[in-house]
């Protein structure tokens, strides 16, 4: 985490009501700003559909419903538990590894080194070392083999086709707002360190371009328009009719994601429908909480939600945004324009 303990604990209200823009860490974006809301949704977001899901993670639809019966058979409260045994409120990789990124990223700039693709790697292997609740195949992978010979990215791999590269990009996109070339360049370089595969970098780019814009305020007429538009251009990832597969397969994902996104106008009814997808449960909740929370920005986030996540993690979130988003270029018109 990027000095987490020079803030005082910050209490629930001024994450999600912050009128106040005292911290001096976030001299150059205005916390009470509309983007500052909508970037701290999507940040926040994740966090909660990444603990939200990881309760039901590898389970299916139908283990969900049984074992949920007593709630109408939804899954619908952060309560922890899972095949991880997580406190409630815990996330796991899909959280942490963002913050990972978002550190290196930050200290890039604190050394005059932006966009450093060894530093992204190095803080990858310091993640890893710090033995993460959980960390998928590839990643390891990925992670070890810059150990061994110090490569920034392996030979394009079949097996590299999960959703570990997109689950952890939010990141960079805070930092490129306003900058597609940066955005193109910083996203394909950190997706490579651990996967190499035409279907993870288009889901990176398309997905992270969906983010842009819904953090850029667009309505819900353009943004179904672009969201449309990519699927329409990028035919592995068609979402309707939906196909119903929610695995750590990134088309899978990509499929879930953006149907539940899509056909759900609010937060909490979208990251629901997503996680009792089951399978890859958390990584789902977490792209469709990024997705939505900028929607309807941190404001609007569940409380009962919000007040589980620890607090830990609500603070090196917050922090994050703030940091991140003084790093992008102001914004332009050009930087709304259609991904
Ligand atoms: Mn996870
Ligand atoms: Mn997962």
């Amino acid at each position: 985490m990027t000095e987490p303990t020079r803030r005082p604990a910050t209490p629930l209200h001024t994450v999600v009501d912050r009128a106040d823009p005292s911290g001096a860490r976030f001299d150059r974006v205005d916390p009470s700003s509309a983007l500052f809301d909508r970037a701290l949704g999507a940040y926040l977001g994740l966090a909660l559909g990444d603990a939200l899901g990881a309760t039901v993670e590898f389970m299916t639809p139908r283990e969900i419903a049984h074992d949920f019966a007593a709630r109408g058979g939804v899954h619908r409260e952060i309560v922890g538990g899972g095949w991880l045994k997580l406190a409630p409120g815990q996330v796991t990789d899909d959280t942490t590894m963002s913050l990972a990124l978002g550190d290196a990223l930050l200290s890039g700039h604190a050394q005059r080194r932006p966009f450093d693709t060894g530093l992204i790697a190095d803080a990858f292997v310091a993640w890893w070392r710090g033995k993460p609740v959980d960390c998928g195949n590839t990643c390891r992978r990925g992670i070890v083999r810059y150990l061994r010979d110090g490569s920034l990215q392996g030979p394009m791999a079949d097996g590299d086709g999960g959703n570990g590269a997109l689950m952890r990009n939010l990141p960079t996109a805070l930092a490129t707002l306003g900058d597609d070339e940066a955005f193109e360049r910083v996203s394909l370089a950190q997706a490579r360190i651990t996967h190499h595969h035409p279907l993870s970098d288009a889901a990176v780019i398309g997905i992270g371009h969906l983010l842009r814009a819904q953090l850029n305020g667009v309505d819900a007429d353009t943004m179904a328009q672009h969201t449309r538009a990519w699927a329409a251009a990028n035919p592995a990832f068609r979402f309707e009719p939906y196909p119903g597969r929610a695995s750590a397969y990134v088309v899978d994902t990509v499929q879930t994601v953006l149907h539940s996104f899509t056909q759900h106008k609010r937060f909490e009814d979208a990251v629901v429908f997503a996680v009792n997808r089951g399978e890859d449960a958390d990584t789902t909740g977490a792209l469709v909480g990024m997705l939505a929370g900028a929607r309807c920005g941190a404001r609007a986030l569940p409380p009962r939600w919000l007040v589980r996540l620890q607090p830990q993690t609500l603070r090196a979130v917050t922090d994050q945004v703030g940091a991140l988003l003084a790093l992008s270029t102001p914004l332009t018109p050009a930087s709304t324009a259609p991904p």
